[in-house]
């Protein structure tokens, strides 16, 4: 029986960890939603002072998020009214909502 061959060398050298594969670049890093947020930043404050949770008003952890998300039909850019500030939290629940409204409609 042929015993397979394993390479015997002593002190290989360290296995390099491969970098991971480059994601498509995200939408949300992209530099025109970069410019789009600050823009849309900029606006918030100088409409109401300053920049909060369309929900809850907390200022924790802020995200800009699309009212209608791209996924469902909405605009890349939407007018201002067409992207709200939220907080982590009210972020997440938001997201979850949107997505089992779109798994119900699936169904159906
Ligand atoms: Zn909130």
């Amino acid at each position: 029986m042929a015993l397979k061959r394993l390479p015997g060398r002593i002190g290989r050298p360290p296995v390099r960890v491969a970098a991971l594969p480059k994601k498509a670049e995200s939408f949300y890093q992209s530099a025109e939603w970069r410019a789009y947020r600050a823009a849309h930043k900029a606006e918030t404050v100088r409409r109401q002072g300053g920049v909060w949770c369309s929900v809850c008003g907390s200022r924790h952890k802020l995200v800009l998020d699309h009212v209608v998300e791209r996924r469902d039909g909405g605009a890349d850019f939407p007018p201002h009214e067409g992207a709200k500030w939220y907080c982590g939290g009210c972020h997440n629940a938001k997201t979850a909502r949107a997505r089992l409204a779109r798994v119900s409609e699936a169904k159906r």
